[in-house]
């Protein structure tokens, strides 16, 4: 299986060199040329399996210069019991008759990007040795505070790779800050910069693009990829979740094999929903995808209209992870849906970059419609829904997956489908503490770590080990860049 570029389909390169680049030279993102197909002997054949096991299989289907034994020794390092606080990874949890929880945030960091970033910087060393690398590599994180920790942890002392993030300064919880700050290793670096997520994102965009730093770091032994959703190798390991989670349903007699489940996914950067569109495609028997976002409801208006506009104002929210007005991997899905026509992506990317605004064809919206449903939840929505879950469930859970609660119900009122629908947790509640305290009627009392012991008097639910061990940790990092300064934090970073 080779891969292309959103914005040449001419091109051909290998898996480990897309993993190992993060981006196409050409601005597109790489995908794979076909779409592997699954039956109904594969599920089968996954349905007792281990979530290891069902991880290697799906990725072998399109890591072709990788071996499933490659994988599944990956996979053994990236889920077992040192990294992860459940024995199933991601473990599926009943709310009601036809409404299950993916719980996604029992790995070392407690959010969803554990999943993947768990995975990645594996599949990435072995790409340098496959592909003959001899330079350092040198990952660049803009993180709104969960990309940054789980990269973080998953490079931590890597060989042959470095780690720097950048974290916007006071748009990050107390709690993701400390993760951060404390973070072990010799090869990471962190830094908080002056300004809100898009200055971080903005800035580290112009490292990457800048000639003259390429070309210093060359010098230097040193070149630069992304660990953001833009690779992937961030997307791929989330295909496997969705197929994990329907395997489950079978092997639990929930379901019987062929029947549709509905997914529904709290969304930023469109990555996480867009690895439930690639299971979909794949042969798995998925009804609708349901993309839910807080009142930064760009992706809600674009599914309903086919119209993208970022030309509105930027929410800070209480679920930071979805504050976001450009979701990149919309352009993996528009390349699909368009038939893999590159022209019509670049047109629609340049629009974008140049008035902020696309329009997708009849085609592509008749597309959206049939697969999709897109809601927003605002922030009384997020609290209220909190409240309820844990009041009506006895279930906690965070501001992120509060906002996929509220717009799965929004949608089965709108539609009357019923259709048994799996929502993504995609964080511990333990990372927002003073608004899920708000929301069960709790006024924070203090800030940061001291929250922790706080939530777990009044709801009793466990702290995740590693939050409990942020406590005793000592800061290593205390560094502060404008803006402007961030080239100059690499270039020292890499000396
Ligand atoms: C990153 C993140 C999201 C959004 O996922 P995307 O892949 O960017 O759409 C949702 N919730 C949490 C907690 C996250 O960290």
């Amino acid at each position: 299986m080779r891969y292309y570029s959103t914005r040449d389909n001419t091109l051909r390169i290998t898996a480990s060199e897309a993993v190992k680049m993060g981006l196409s030279r050409d601005g597109g993102l790489l995908t794979p040329e076909a779409i592997p197909q699954i039956d109904e002997a594969f599920l089968r054949s996954l349905m007792d399996a281990g979530y290891q096991t069902r991880a290697a299989k799906v990725m072998a289907l399109y890591l072709t210069d990788y071996s499933e034994e490659e994988l599944l020794g990956f996979a053994n390092n990236a889920y077992g019991p040192d990294k992860f606080d459940h024995p199933a990874a991601a473990p599926l949890r009943k709310v009601d008759g036809n409404t299950y929880c993916l719980e996604l945030w029992h790995g070392p960091t407690s959010a969803f990007k554990d999943m993947a970033l768990q995975m990645l910087p594996q599949l990435l060393s072995a790409a340098l040795r496959k592909t003959g690398e001899d330079k350092t590599v040198c990952i660049l994180v803009a993180t709104s505070g969960d990309t940054g920790k789980a990269a973080m942890e998953g490079f931590a002392d890597v060989p042959q790779t470095k780690i720097m993030v950048f974290y916007p300064k006071d748009g990050v919880s107390a709690v993701q800050e400390a993760q951060m700050v404390t973070q072990d290793g010799e090869n990471v670096g962190v830094c908080a910069v002056e300004g809100n997520f898009d200055d971080a994102q903005a800035g580290v965009k112009r490292i990457f693009s800048d000639e003259a730093i390429r070309k210093t770091l060359a010098d230097r032994g040193y070149f630069l990829s992304s660990a953001n959703s833009i690779n992937w190798g961030r997307i791929l390991p989330q295909v496997v979740y969705y197929i994990s989670a329907y395997c489950d349903l079978l092997r639990d007699g929930e379901i019987q094999m062929g029947d549709q489940v509905n997914f529904c996914v709290p969304t930023g950067n469109f990555g996480d929903i867009l690895a439930a569109y690639y299971a979909k495609r794949m042969g798995l028997p998925v009804g609708k995808l349901i993309c839910a976002s807080n009142c930064n409801d760009v992706l809600t208006d674009f599914l309903r209209t086919g119209v993208y506009d970022r030309n509105r104002p930027f929410h800070t929210t209480m679920s930071p992870s979805m504050d976001i007005l450009v979701s990149s991997n919309l352009e993996r899905l528009l390349f699909d849906l368009s038939g893999e026509n590159d022209a019509e992506v670049r047109d629609y990317m340049a629009a974008l970059s140049k008035d902020g605004r696309y329009e997708v064809s009849e085609d592509i919206k008749k597309a959206l419609t049939e697969q999709f449903w897109g809601g927003f939840c605002d922030e009384a929505g997020t609290s209220e829904t909190i409240a309820r879950y844990y009041k009506e469930y006895g279930y906690l859970i965070d501001t992120h997956t509060a906002v996929a609660a509220s717009v799965m119900e929004q949608y089965r009122q709108a539609t009357g489908d019923m259709t048994l629908t799996v929502f993504a947790s995609t964080a511990s509640p333990y990372k927002f503490c003073d608004h899920v305290l708000r929301a069960v009627g709790e006024p924070p009392a203090g800030d940061g770590v001291e929250l922790l012991d706080q939530l777990h008097k009044k709801t009793g639910v466990t702290v995740p080990r590693r939050l409990a061990a942020l406590k005793g940790k000592s800061r290593r990092f205390d560094l502060t860049a404008e803006k402007a300064g961030m080239d100059n934090v690499v270039l020292e970073f890499l000396k």
